[in-house]
C-alpha cells in the first residue's frame, strides 16, 4: 500500500516541533515525511531583536535544519512555498511543486503595516535573519558616516521604533546597550543620539502588568530612550515619520532609521491560496485543522485560536507554536493509524518574560512577577529550553545562552 505523504511547510518553532516529534513517533515504512523551508537553516525568531541591534551575531541565532532532523525519516527540501492548492493537494514552490496527503502549514508571520503609507518601503522590520542583519548594518553605517558626511547629519543618529509591544521593547533594550558601544567605536558624542519609541496605545506593553511596565519604561528612559505614548505613526518617508494623536497629524520626526515593530500578521501565502483568514491567521478547529479541510493543519503565527476566558485571540507566540507542534504531530499519527478522535489543543501558558537587554528583564512566570537579573535568568532558561525541545542537550551546548551571571 502507498505510504501517506506528510508535508511540513516552514522549519520554525512550529514546523520543527512537528518534524522532530514525527521522526520519533512514525516508522520509516509508515509514512513519507517532507520538510520544506526557504533556507537550509532554522532561526530563533525570538532572538532576532538581538541580531538586529548587533548585540548577538546573526550566526548565533541560526542553525542548520539538518542538525536536528533524522534524514532517514525526513526528506528536507530547501524551497520557497508560493501557493497551496488544496483541491489538488499540492504546494507550489518557486522551485517546483510537492504533493501531499497531509499538510502542516507553519510559515510564521509577516509585518502588519495596516496600510500606513511608506512603511513597506522606508521602514525596517525584525522579521528574519537577513532583515536583522540589514538593520544592524544600516544603524552601524549611520554611526560610521556621522563624522564623514554632512548631508542629513542631524537625523542620522535618530532611531525611531514604531510600537512598544514586546518586540519593540526587547529591541529597545538591546539598542540601548549597543548605542554606547557604537558611540565609542565611531567617536560620536552620545548626546547626539536619539532613540524614540512611538506607541499608539495609552501605555507601553498594553495589557501587561502595570508595575512591570513602569519598571521597563524607567529602565529604558534611564538609558536614553524617549517614549511618545498615545501617539501613532501615520506615515513614513525617506526622511522619517509623521506622527499624530487621534485624527490629528502633529509632528514630522526626521530619522535616519525607522524600525516598524508594531504588529504582525500571518504569512500572505494563506490568503493568496484562498484560505479564509483574518490578517493571514486561520481560525483553526480545536484539533488544529482548517474547517472543511480534513488534511490541512495550520499552526504557529498563521493560526488563530481564541482564549475563551476573554473571548479574544491568543497573541501569536513561540510558546504556543511549539505546544501546537506537539499536538499536531500526535494528531497526524492518529490519522495515519486510523486511531479515532483527534486531540484538542489547549494552550498551557507558563508566563511571559520580556528582556530589556542582556542583563535585565521583566516577566511573569508560573504566576510570579520577576524583574532584573532573576527575570533575565528566566528568559535565558526559556531560550535554552526551546533549543532543548527541538535539538536536545547537544543543541543547547552548541547554541545556548550561558552568559547568566
Ligand atoms: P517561525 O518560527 O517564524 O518560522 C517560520 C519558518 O517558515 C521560518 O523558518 C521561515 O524561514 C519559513 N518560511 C517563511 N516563509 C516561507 C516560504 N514562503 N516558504 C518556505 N519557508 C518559509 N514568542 C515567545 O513565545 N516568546 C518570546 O520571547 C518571543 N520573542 C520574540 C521576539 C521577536 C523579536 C519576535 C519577532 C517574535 C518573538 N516571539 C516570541 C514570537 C515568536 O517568535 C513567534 O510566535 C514564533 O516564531 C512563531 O513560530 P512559527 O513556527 O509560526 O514561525
Ligand atoms: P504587538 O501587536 O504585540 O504590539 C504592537 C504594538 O504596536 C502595540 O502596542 C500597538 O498598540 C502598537 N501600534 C500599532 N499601530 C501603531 C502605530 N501606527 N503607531 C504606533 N504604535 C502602533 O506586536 P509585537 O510586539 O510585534 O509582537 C508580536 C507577537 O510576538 C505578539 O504575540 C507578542 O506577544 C510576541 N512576542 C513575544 C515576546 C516575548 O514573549 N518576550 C517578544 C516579542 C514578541
Amino acid at each position: 500500500m502507498k505510504k501517506p505523504k506528510i508535508v511540513i511547510l516552514g522549519a520554525g518553532y512550529g514546523g520543527l516541533m512537528v518534524a522532530t516529534r514525527l521522526q520519533k513517533q512514525v516508522g520509516v515504512n509508515e509514512a513519507e515525511i517532507v520538510l520544506v523551508n526557504k533556507n537550509d537553516y532554522h532561526y530563533e525568531t525570538t532572538w532576532l531583536h538581538e541580531a538586529s541591534a548587533g548585540t548577538l551575531h546573526h550566526d548565533r541565532v541560526r542553525y542548520d535544519v539538518k542538525n536536528v532532523i533524522d534524514r532517514n525519516k525526513i526528506e528536507f527540501v530547501q524551497g520557497t512555498a508560493v501557493e497551496i492548492k488544496t483541491e489538488e493537494k499540492k504546494v507550489i514552490l518557486e522551485e517546483g511543486e510537492v504533493t501531499y496527503d497531509y499538510l502542516v502549514v507553519s510559515l510564521g508571520a509577516e509585518p502588519e503595516t495596516f496600510g500606513i503609507k511608506g512603511l513597506d518601503v522606508h521602514a525596517f522590520s525584525i522579521i528574519n535573519v537577513n532583515a536583522a542583519r540589514q538593520i544592524r548594518e544600516h544603524i552601524e553605517y549611520q554611526f560610521a558616516t556621522y563624522n564623514t558626511e554632512e548631508e542629513k547629519k542631524d537625523e542620522r543618529l535618530t532611531i525611531v521604533v514604531g510600537g512598544a509591544g514586546f518586540t519593540g521593547i526587547e529591541f529597545l533594550g538591546e539598542l540601548a546597550n549597543r548605542v554606547p558601544e557604537l558611540c565609542k567605536e565611531y567617536d560620536v558624542d552620545y548626546s547626539k543620539v536619539k532613540i524614540i519609541c512611538v506607541e499608539a496605545a495609552p501605555t507601553v506593553l498594553p495589557g501587561f502588568d502595570p508595575e512591570l511596565v513602569n519598571y521597563a519604561v524607567s529602565h529604558l528612559e534611564k538609558k536614553g530612550v524617549q517614549f511618545l505614548i498615545g501617539t501613532a505613526i501615520k506615515e513614513c518617508n525617506e526622511d522619517g515619520i509623521t506622527v499624530g494623536k487621534g485624527d490629528e497629524e502633529v509632528e514630522h520626526i526626521k530619522a535616519g532609521t525607522v524600525v516598524w515593530a508594531a504588529g504582525v500578521r500571518g504569512n500572505s501565502i494563506i490568503e493568496n491560496s484562498g484560505i479564509e483568514a483574518m490578517r493571514g491567521r486561520v481560525k483553526v478547529q480545536p484539533d488544529l485543522r482548517v474547517p472543511g479541510h480534513e488534511d490541512l493543519f495550520i499552526i504557529g503565527d498563521c493560526s488563530l485560536i481564541i482564549n475563551e476566558e476573554i473571548n479574544r485571540p491568543y497573541p501569536p507566540t513561540a510558546q504556543i507554536a511549539m505546544q501546537q507542534g506537539e499536538v499536531c504531530a500526535r494528531n497526524i499519527v492518529a490519522l495515519i493509524r486510523n486511531k479515532g478522535e483527534l486531540e484538542t489543543f489547549t494552550p498551557d501558558i507558563k508566563g511571559t518574560v520580556c528582556s530589556l537587554g542582556e542583563d535585565d528583564a521583566i516577566g511573569v512566570a508560573f504566576g510570579k512577577k520577576l524583574v532584573g537579573s532573576k527575570a533575565s535568568f528566566m528568559k535565558k532558561m526559556i531560550d535554552n529550553r526551546a533549543l532543548f525541545m527541538i535539538g536536545g542537550p547537544g543543541l543547547v551546548l552548541k547554541k545556548g545562552k550561558f552568559n547568566i551571571f
